[in-house]
């Protein structure tokens, strides 16, 4: 539909023919649909009893996870409303590691008790004024329930890294996982810093997952270029290329033609000059390791090993990152320009075999410091799924160091705010008192989802959760090993800033697409409202028809069949 105005007697057009339009309540109802989509896409998967999903993308690649901004990655969304709780999750893993499931969750319940006060004739920005109070009093209250954590309280850290790996195929490791992560996180904690990039998890196929370890330093899945290059290196001066020791290709276009061998003879002598210049600037600067991330030409790799270079290639760009931060060396794209003071430092350099293969051990820097956490697992698969979950508790020990406060969780907190905010609901009064209830009931998607998860009945344990903490039993929460609710404390520990920013990204998404009252799109809308424009919408396009993503995982057809 286009937008028409009348200007004296000339239709101003100011919309192109094809793009569409919905507005008012549609709007609304298409937005709110289709958040609510993504929300119930992930539900079955919170919680230590969740379920896993496979997902199978187009060239029939298979992940098997439970992790919520793995899943909705993977996904492919188009809806931009969908994608717009999609960014929760994101904002939420970039922000916190954790916790993705539950921002998603809560924001998609956040949405859908907004519909019925829609539907009330509540006016959205009364809506969004509630549901923005509601959020800063949730805030004040998880404060106020929090507790304190020593940084050198190693228990409590590795309950909050087991918490964030339970029911993620990490299970019958977690102990010995969590003391890993624990130390992983510790030996590269700044004062004031931490940065979880510093740890690097090498996954190895084959052995079982208590064979994990941790190695203090990075390590380079790749072996020495040459044979006859050094297998170690001590105090090293360490050079990072992110281009070939290679001579450029000729044009394509251009064909060497020669005549005679003399002339052949030139050219190549012209190429090897080239490339002994390479390696001439490189050994001038001081580098002993070179890590490259192209290519190793055959010549160039003997005339490093001529000047007793370590030199591997075709390593991977996170490990020259990881690389450069922790030995404090430039990464160089131009070989000519290389000098003394783009190195980095490392105490020792070891090629050593790893499950069968010669890899680079990168150890004893001096900058920051940086530890490789090896993985071991069964199958690539569950090695994967590991490494997800301790990518989740890296982050969680690292937010818990940063502030120093955790809650207990299982839903204890969100029964406490529910029943916090219904007080405080009264004290608000007018209609944003329905926005602050609306929330309040929203907040139990949490504890309620737990319970579905578990098996247990939502209705009798959400009574039972009101009725302990109305009794003060504040860390009373869903013991999905136990079968019931009870006291979660020091079973399931998460870091207070992992529901902070939960309740703060689910709210500001729910909010933003609650003021939407007009969508006006350039092309067609992939997967609109579903109760209108229907024969617009794309047929069964990936992500197409979001709205019948709501009735569990079978709107999911465009990933080529997944389930
Ligand atoms: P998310 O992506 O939100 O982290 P998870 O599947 O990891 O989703 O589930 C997190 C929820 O599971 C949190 O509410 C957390 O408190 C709860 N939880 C974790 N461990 C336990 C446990 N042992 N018992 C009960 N609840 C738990
Ligand atoms: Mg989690």
């Amino acid at each position: 539909m286009t937008m028409a105005q009348q200007m004296g007697n000339q239709p101003l057009i100011v919309l192109s023919e094809e793009s569409q339009r919905t507005s008012g309540k549609d709007a609304q109802s298409m937005n709110v649909t289709a958040g609510t989509a993504v929300a119930e896409s992930v539900r079955t998967t919170l919680g230590p009893k969740g379920m896993d999903k496979m997902l199978v993308d187009s060239t029939g690649s298979v992940v098997v996870t439970n992790d919520g901004v793995t899943i909705l990655d993977e996904m492919d969304i188009e809806h931009p409303a969908a994608n717009m709780v999609v960014e929760v999750a994101q904002t939420q893993e970039d922000e916190v590691g954790d916790g993705t499931t539950t921002a998603v969750v809560i924001a998609g319940e956040l949405l859908s008790k907004a519909e019925d006060l829609l539907d009330q004739d509540i006016h959205a920005t009364i809506l969004a004024q509630g549901y923005r109070q509601a959020a800063e009093e949730a805030k004040d209250t998880l404060e106020e329930i929090a507790i304190e954590v020593d940084d050198d309280d190693t228990e409590t850290l590795e309950g909050v890294a087991s918490t964030a790996m339970t029911g993620k195929g990490a299970e019958s490791a977690k102990e010995h996982l969590s003391s890993l992560v624990v130390q992983g996180v510790r030996s590269v904690a700044d004062d004031d810093e931490i940065d979880t990039g510093n740890v690097q998890v090498e996954t190895v196929v084959g052995g079982s997952i208590d064979e994990s370890n941790l190695i203090e330093g990075v390590v380079v899945g790749k072996e020495r270029v040459h044979d006859n290059m050094p297998p170690l290196k001590e105090d090293a001066g360490i050079a990072l290329l992110d281009t070939a020791i290679e001579v450029p290709e000729t044009e394509l276009d251009t064909e060497v033609n020669v005549s005679d061998p003399d002339q052949l003879q030139q050219f190549l002598d012209q190429e090897e000059k080239q490339l002994q210049e390479m390696v001439d600037s490189i050994a001038d600067a001081g580098a002993d390791v070179v890590i490259c991330q192209k290519g190793i030409d055959d010549m160039a790799q003997h005339y490093l090993a001529e000047e007793g270079i370590l030199a591997v290639r075709r390593a991977k760009q996170s490990d020259i990152q990881a690389l450069s931060r922790s030995t404090g060396s430039r990464v160089v794209s131009t070989i000519e320009d290389i000098t003394a003071d783009d190195l980095g430092f490392a105490g020792t350099v070891a090629e050593r075999e790893l499950d069968g293969e010669e890899k680079l051990f990168i150890e004893d820097v001096d900058d920051a410091r940086a530890v490789t956490l090896v993985l071991r697992g069964g199958t690539e698969h569950v090695v994967d799924e590991v490494e997800r979950a301790i990518e989740d508790a890296l982050g969680v020990v690292a937010s818990t160091l940063d502030d120093g406060k955790v809650l207990t969780g299982g839903g204890a907190p969100e029964t406490a705010l529910s029943l916090g905010l219904r007080d405080f609901a009264d004290s608000v009064g007018g209609r944003e008192q329905l926005a602050v209830e609306a929330f309040a009931d929203a907040i139990d998607v949490v504890p309620r989802t737990l319970a579905e998860n578990a098996g247990l009945d939502p209705i009798d344990s959400l009574v039972e959760l009101r009725s302990q903490h109305d009794a003060g039993n504040t860390t009373s929460g869903l013991d999905a090993e136990a079968g019931e609710v009870g006291s979660l404390e020091g079973t399931a520990v998460e870091p207070l800033s992992v529901k902070t920013q939960a309740i703060e990204s689910a709210t500001e998404a729910a909010v933003m697409l609650l003021r939407i009252d007009d969508v006006i799109a350039a092309g067609d809308l992939k997967g609109g409202s579903g109760d209108d424009d229907d024969d617009d919408a794309a047929p069964g396009g990936p992500g197409g028809g979001m709205g019948g993503m709501g009735g569990g995982m079978g709107g999911m057809g465009g990933m080529g069949g997944a389930m």
